[in-house]
């Protein structure tokens, strides 16, 4: 990743190049493609009102996908895997904590809302209900607890909603340009939390 020279400066249209060059790509298993996906979910969250925090956080929380774009390739991966790692990875340079929670736990909110509420998992896309499986299924009672310390909660619980909303082939999104300005202001608000 350093060997790219990223930084707070290029980190914004360097997305952004991504999210135009590999748009089409198809999103497992879903009927919109990955940025097709994040740009639904970060409009759904701008209509909303919600704080630029949660905008940008539903935006890039499946930036992970696309994880050999940032150097995070081995040639033992067959596809991206894991990608909420990575994609928390990719973003913890640049973005406030609460942005690289709600991507890092997004998999883990999953679990977490299947666990406390019986109705969740109906509501989940068929993709999202096979890999469920694939990433350890409901928690348990004590991973229950763990996750709900986390102070990032509501927002990590608000994006994960949000997350299974935006699939939907029909609809209309604003384009990636229009939230570059959110992008950055969340990043020069990171900056200035760690010289404060
Ligand atoms: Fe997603």
């Amino acid at each position: 990743m350093n060997n790219l020279k990223l930084n707070n400066s290029n980190i914004v249209s360097y997305i952004e190049d991504i999210f135009e060059r590999r748009g089409n790509e198809i999103y497992a298993g879903e009927d919109v493609t990955v940025s097709e996906h994040m740009l639904q979910s970060g409009t759904i969250a701008k209509k909303r009102g919600l704080s630029n925090e949660i905008v940008v956080a539903s935006l890039l929380h499946d930036i992970g996908h696309f994880n050999s774009e940032f150097g995070m390739f081995t040639m033992d991966d067959k596809k991206d895997r894991f990608h909420e790692t990575m994609g928390a990875k990719i973003l913890k340079p640049f973005f406030p904590q609460i942005i690289v929670d709600c991507v890092y736990f997004h998999v883990s909110a999953k679990r977490y809302l299947t666990a406390i509420d019986k109705d969740y998992e109906s509501k989940l896309s068929r993709a999202s209900k096979h890999s469920l499986n694939l990433q350890g299924g409901p928690m348990n009672p004590k991973e229950v607890e763990k996750f709900e310390k986390n102070p990032n909660l509501n927002a990590i619980i608000q994006v994960r909603y949000i997350d299974d909303e935006g699939k939907d082939p029909e609809m209309d999104t604003f384009p990636f340009s229009y939230f570059t300005p959110l992008i950055e202001e969340t990043i020069h608000n990171s900056e200035r939390m760690i010289i404060d």
